[in-house]
């Protein structure tokens, strides 16, 4: 993978190898590339030679006649020439639309893989890199293989008719061109580097600009307008510096075409005498002149610019889009196993944060939940208990420590495994439109029906269901109440023989009679339940409870927590009732209030 101190001999070497894999896959459009390329320059081929015979043997011979038809032949291979460039583009679309379609496909998965790898972040980048940077790379491949193959063929027709009409003096043309060609191309080195500081910077003012319109409310509210000016400025000011000095090495390339295509002019102009007096015509050396001025140095100048600007463009863009679309790499080094030892679920000094410069919202916390427990978290809103069922459920990344279930790294089990032995119920509860099987079904599709019945009683889906249509009824999760979303989902992950459900307040809009059912069901089943406490009622059905209040973090059981814990009892406390409703557990149907933040504990925090 590149970086962005990437050495550019590599990029230019990955490119090459992407290039050539692109055309090696198209090799009967190469063949007729080439055959209508031969005939597409077939009226440059032909310029030198018709002019030197149009003045020789027609013109300056007093045939005009000859002259004109020797003209009139040049125009006929220009027309011949124009119907050959119309192929050359079709067939250029047919080699050139698959890698661009290639392209899309590799940066579209690899943004994806990464936006939803473990732990990933969204990759704002990749809009720029389909949108704009993928165009330019389709754009300048395509001119890339027009000016390569002209060049090659112009060239080659430049240097072959000046040596048959001025004999070894047209092979004077080489050394000057082939001068001019390596200067330009020993400082393709420095000007990708160049190229590469333009792409990274344009990559920059695009994910600058768009973090800050994202995020503008928040920037509005933390009056931070200034920073983020300052932000998005600063990524506009490297850009705009990356594009003068690419403006800069524009001299290069006008050195080598002095060099490569006005040298050999001049030398031809200057041994003209010299070839006039050992038996060449005027003709000879006007052909000559031809083939240079109108061959040679035009197809010069277009691939040194070319080269210098689209094809620079191409190897740093292509370059950028190869690595984004590199897959990431499992977090842990080590080989994936898939059999965790029993489902004990344990945080090893475990912190999170959601940015690199943010205030951890766990943070080294250490919690053993043996398997089969049934634990509720409780604490303020914003405490970090989705946070914490994320790590649990991994979906969350720890920048430091390990969750390990069964005694294997969450990160070290392969996705099918993790997937089969933990589900979390978020809050928003998912409904797809299919039918109600289909949507009970989805975690577990061998479920039979006995078992859906047995699932839909016991957690009181069956007036639902039979309201809908039975099970085969199309499900509009439009027309469901979030409570309704909530039960199916909650029964979706009850007929999964996973060891491990995780609900996330995802219970939070049934009634508390409801709740209760639900939770006495799923703790009927076996295997551990981790429960987001959204009502107090929960909490005192849970065997631990572990209370949050951001990094701080202290669990007991109900009674430990009122007798240890001042933002506990403050909790429990916020719905006005006495101690001994607590302590009978009389308290369904309270949500748990916003805050307070305070104090968790007047003494113990322990390991459980
Ligand atoms: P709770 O579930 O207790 O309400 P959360 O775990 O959702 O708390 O959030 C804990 C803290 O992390 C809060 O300050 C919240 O603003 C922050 N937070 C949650 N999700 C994100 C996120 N995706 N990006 C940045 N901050 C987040």
């Amino acid at each position: 993978m590149t970086s962005d101190t990437a050495d550019p001999t590599s990029a230019t070497n990955t490119v090459a190898r992407v290039l050539l894999a692109a055309l090696c896959r198209h090799p009967r459009a190469l063949v007729r590339l080439a055959a209508w390329s031969v005939l597409e320059v077939a009226p440059l081929l032909l310029s030198g030679y018709g002019v030197a015979r149009a003045l020789d043997d027609g013109f300056l011979a007093g045939r005009p006649g000859t002259g004109l038809a020797w003209l009139g032949a040049l125009a006929v291979a220009v027309l011949a020439g124009a119907l050959a460039t119309r192929h050359v583009y079709r067939i250029l679309a047919e080699i050139v639309e698959p890698f661009r379609d290639d392209l899309v496909d590799s940066v579209v998965g690899g943004a994806l893989q990464r936006s939803t790898v473990l732990g990933g972040r969204p990759d704002s980048g990749a809009v720029a890199r389909l949108t704009h940077q993928v165009e330019v790379v389709r754009d300048n491949f395509a001119g890339l293989l027009l000016l390569a193959r002209s060049f090659v063929v112009s060239a080659a027709g430049a240097v072959v008719g000046m040596a048959a009409l001025t004999g070894v003096v047209g092979l004077l043309v080489l050394p000057p061109l082939l001068a001019g060609l390596a200067f330009f191309l020993s400082s393709l080195r420095s000007m990708t580097t160049r190229q590469r500081d333009h792409v990274l910077t344009d990559e920059g003012v695009a994910d600058s600009a768009g973090t800050v319109a994202h995020s503008l409310r928040d920037v509005v509210a933390c009056g931070a307008e200034d920073r983020a000016y300052a932000r998005v400025q600063r990524q506009v000011d490297a850009h705009a510096e990356a594009e003068r000095t690419l403006a800069r090495m524009a001299a290069v390339r006008t050195l080598s075409v002095a060099v490569g295509g006005w040298l050999p002019v001049v030398g031809l102009l200057v041994v003209a005498p010299w070839l006039l007096g050992s038996g060449s015509t005027l003709g000879t050396i006007a052909g000559a002149l031809v083939y240079l001025t109108q061959g040679l140095l035009p197809a010069l100048r277009a691939l040194v610019d070319g080269l210098g600007s689209g094809g620079l463009r191409l190897v740093v863009t292509l370059d950028r889009l190869v690595e984004a679309g590199e897959r990431p790499v499992p977090s842990s080094g080590t080989a994936r196993r898939s059999a965790p030892h029993g489902y004990d679920l344990v945080l090893d000094g475990v912190t999170f944060s959601y940015g690199r410069h943010a205030e951890p919202v766990v943070n080294q916390v250490d919690l053993v939940i043996p398997e089969g427990q049934h634990l509720a978290m409780v604490g303020p809103s914003g405490a970090g208990k989705s946070t914490l069922a994320g790590l649990l459920a991994a979906t969350h990344v720890p920048d430091c420590g390990e969750v390990r279930l069964g005694g294997v790294p969450v990160g070290d089990l392969d996705p099918q495994t993790l997937v089969g032995h933990r589900v979390l119920i978020p809050q928003e509860a998912y409904v797809f439109a299919g039918t109600v099987e289909e949507n009970l079904r989805y975690l577990h599709p061998g479920a039979t029906r006995a078992e859906l019945d047995t699932a839909v009683d016991a957690l009181g889906l069956r007036s639902m269901m039979t309201r809908l249509g039975g099970y085969d009824a199309v499900v509009d999760p439009g027309t469901l109440s979030a409570g309704e979303r909530q039960l199916i989902a909650v029964a979706r992950a009850h007929l999964t023989p996973a060891p491990v459900l995780i609900l996330d307040e995802a219970t939070c809009h049934l009634d508390p009679v409801a709740e209760e059912r639900v939770e006495r069901v799923l703790t009927g089943r076996g295997g551990t339940l981790i429960v987001v406490a959204h009502r107090i009622s929960s909490a005192l059905r849970a065997q631990r409870i572990v209370l949050m209040n951001g990094a701080e973090m202290v669990w007991g059981t109900h009674g430990e927590l009122l007798a240890t814990a001042p933002l506990y009892r403050d909790l429990v406390g916020q719905w006005d009732i006495g101690q001994e409703n607590i302590a009978s557990g009389r308290l369904a149907g309270r949500s748990w209030p916003e805050g307070p933040r305070g104090t968790l504990t007047s003494g113990t925090t322990g390991r459980y």
